[in-house]
């Protein structure tokens, strides 16, 4: 379904270092802020589903295969009490996700804790017309994402990346969301690494960067000692938060239940209400609708 009412989210593209390092950010908090009013995100459940929905669509960018419809699914699965992570996003900006236990309350909003380091982080690509998933996996290092997917991209893609995340929540809602990859390139020397890697130490936490300042003027800030330069505007690219669910897919997923379960269901004669995962979008369905999916798929 279609989402309205965020706009000032987007992915920046830019160099550091006078053309040693590939940068690629992204602002996401006015689609974290949409998706934990519709899913009802506890703070934490929407720190770890905000920093996964901004990894995702960096990912998307930074693995582009110049295909326009590019899909890029991570599952964080650490068995902490937050339970699963599922964050998704498209090359050209639309992103959603969900968290298996999103009511799950941490008062200190420790992410790592809550996703749990205690399993893997898998990495699933797919892209049109085939749509065939290029699954790639790896151990989480510390649940807490952004160590986990710059281990990922060192190790399965042999890009050597840092990754910052950052979330803030206020009583009143998310406050800022987003994130920076900063790619070397195989001519980057040790030196300018060093640099690279004191600047980002030195930078204060991206979460208050971005609760004052739009995503472009926080990349400056931190990489403003090794020489920052963002690329044309024109090259940014909006994100959205943006769910494919429908009326018709959420019916299709009753062919998966039990047959003795769904003819108790339509004998029941009672509405039965479907709920989205991604949006929180809900779909009713009536004992006919049922029936008519009974016939039709000749279960
Ligand atoms: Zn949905």
């Amino acid at each position: 379904m279609a989402i309205p009412g965020n706009g000032g989210d987007r992915l920046i593209l830019g160099m550091a270092g006078g053309g040693d390092f590939r940068v690629i950010a992204a602002q996401t908090a006015e689609s974290l802020e949409l998706a934990r009013l519709r899913c009802d995100l506890s703070p934490v459940a929407a720190a770890a589903l905000g920093r996964a929905l901004t990894s995702a669509v960096l990912l998307a960018r930074l693995l582009d295969k110049q295909v326009p419809e590019q899909h890029v699914s991570l599952r964080l699965e650490g068995g902490g009490p937050i339970g699963g992570v599922i964050a998704e996003a498209t090359i050209d900006g639309r992103i959603r996700g969900c968290v298996g236990n999103p009511q799950y309350e941490d008062t200190a909003c420790d992410v790592g804790l809550a996703v749990g380091s205690g399993g893997n982080l898998t990495v699933i690509r797919k892209s049109p017309p085939l749509m065939k998933p290029y699954t790639s996996q790896v151990r989480l290092v510390s649940g807490e994402i952004a160590k986990d997917v710059a281990h990922y991209l060192a190790t399965s893609e042999q890009i050597p990346t840092a990754v910052l995340l950052g979330v803030l929540n206020r009583p009143t809602g998310v406050a800022s969301c987003g994130g920076i990859v900063i790619q070397a390139f195989p001519h980057t020397t040790p030196a300018e690494i060093e640099a690279m890697e004191k600047a980002i130490l030195d930078a204060p936490p991206l979460s208050s960067l971005l609760a004052e300042l739009p995503i472009h003027d926080a990349v400056a800030r931190v990489l403003g000692p090794v020489g920052y330069k963002q690329l044309d505007p024109s090259f940014d690219i909006p994100i959205s938060y943006h769910c494919t669910c429908s009326r018709e897919k959420a019916l299709r997923m009753y062919r998966y239940f039990p047959p003795q379960e769904l003819g108790e269901m339509i004998r029941e004669a009672s509405d039965t209400e479907a709920v989205c995962h991604f949006c929180g979008a809900k779909y009713v369905f009536t004992a006919d609708d049922l029936l008519g999916l009974d016939v039709g798929e000749g279960n």
